[in-house]
């Protein structure tokens, strides 16, 4: 069986478009195939439609969360109630167009690939997002464990020793598409043009993809702790040279080092530095905070 799984936030007119472009795709693959949509707690009409849908449709399945937990909490929710032995993640707004789950279920022919992802190429994404895109993308490359190729998506098929790898991680601040390159099984990737959205407006903002990309990055790295350690250590090094510097001068020469502004300056400086450390400290704590409390990353409704 193929597990279709659809986050939806907002939809109420994408469905519309969404199940007659799916439906054909997956008949030509296979005819045992369910299509699992997420309601990510919508303020439209997106729950009423998917449950008349699920009546109507014996391949839709449907989950209701009590409210919006976010895409990778719907993606995770759609990947721990799968049943298929194949998986495809894929967005309700069809700018993932279904036919290229065509050539991952070719890619997927291979036994040694466990999973094809989807590289998106023409985005018709506004300047500042593709900026933001490619400064994410290369600070991951950079700075973190995990190494993805810039504009891989998490328009993903995978197989079930994937889906149950993932589903068996329970970090609740998820980056899906992380999780995706942190398995270490073979990808293969598949190019695909982004499709025009076909109803709707997005539901990232630019600020809520800043926000999103802060989470991923540190989820994945330690670097933003780890600097610190330099820049202070540097830092000592040049004090330490100025003070040697400043006691000799005076125990030989005899003269004092006039100095005020001098010092109100670094007071601030350093003060700066000690603040922006704790703050990057804080993220991690509270990161930490809501891993401890140990809260469920959704909760569905029926
Ligand atoms: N989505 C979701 N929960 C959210 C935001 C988005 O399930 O809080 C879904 C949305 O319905 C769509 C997919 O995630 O199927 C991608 O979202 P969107 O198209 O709004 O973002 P973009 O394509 O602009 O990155
Ligand atoms: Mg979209």
């Amino acid at each position: 069986m193929i597990s279709v799984i659809v986050p939806a936030h907002n939809e109420e007119e994408s469905i519309d478009f969404f199940l007659p472009a799916i439906t054909p795709v997956m008949e030509k693959i296979t005819k045992d195939y369910e299509i699992i949509f997420i309601n990510d707690g919508s303020n439209d009409k997106t729950a009423n439609k998917l449950r008349e849908l699920e009546k109507k449709n014996s391949y839709v399945r449907f989950l209701d969360f009590t409210r919006n937990f976010g895409k990778d909490a719907a993606i995770s929710a759609g990947l721990d109630h799968c049943k298929g032995n194949l998986a495809v993640i894929i967005d309700a707004d069809l700018e993932h167009p279904p036919e290229t789950i065509l050539e991952f279920y070719e890619k997927l022919q291979d036994p040694n690939v466990y999973q094809a992802t989807g590289i998106r190429s023409g985005t018709s994404q506004s300047f500042l997002k593709k900026i933001l895109r490619k400064v994410f993308h290369s600070s991951m490359k950079k700075y973190s464990s995990i190494n993805f190729p810039p504009n891989a998506t998490d328009f993903c098929m995978i197989r079930r020793e994937v889906i149950d790898t993932i589903n068996s991680m329970k970090e609740k601040e998820r980056f899906i598409r992380g999780l995706l390159s942190w398995h270490g099984y073979k990808t293969e990737y598949v190019d695909f043009e982004v499709g025009k959205r076909s109803a709707g407006t997005s539901s990232f903002s630019a600020s809520a993809i800043t926000n999103y990309a802060r989470k991923g990055f540190i989820s994945f790295s330690t670097t933003p702790l780890k600097i610190w350690i330099g820049l202070g250590g540097l830092i000592a090094l040049i004090s330490f040279a100025y003070i040697s510097y400043v006691i000799l001068k005076h125990l030989f020469i005899g003269t004092d080092v006039p100095g005020f502004v001098t010092v109100v300056c670094m007071i601030g400086f350093f003060g700066g530095i000690n603040l922006i450390v704790l703050g990057v400290i804080g993220e991690y704590i509270a990161e930490l905070f809501k891993e401890a409390k140990g809260r469920p990353l959704y909760i569905i409704k029926k």
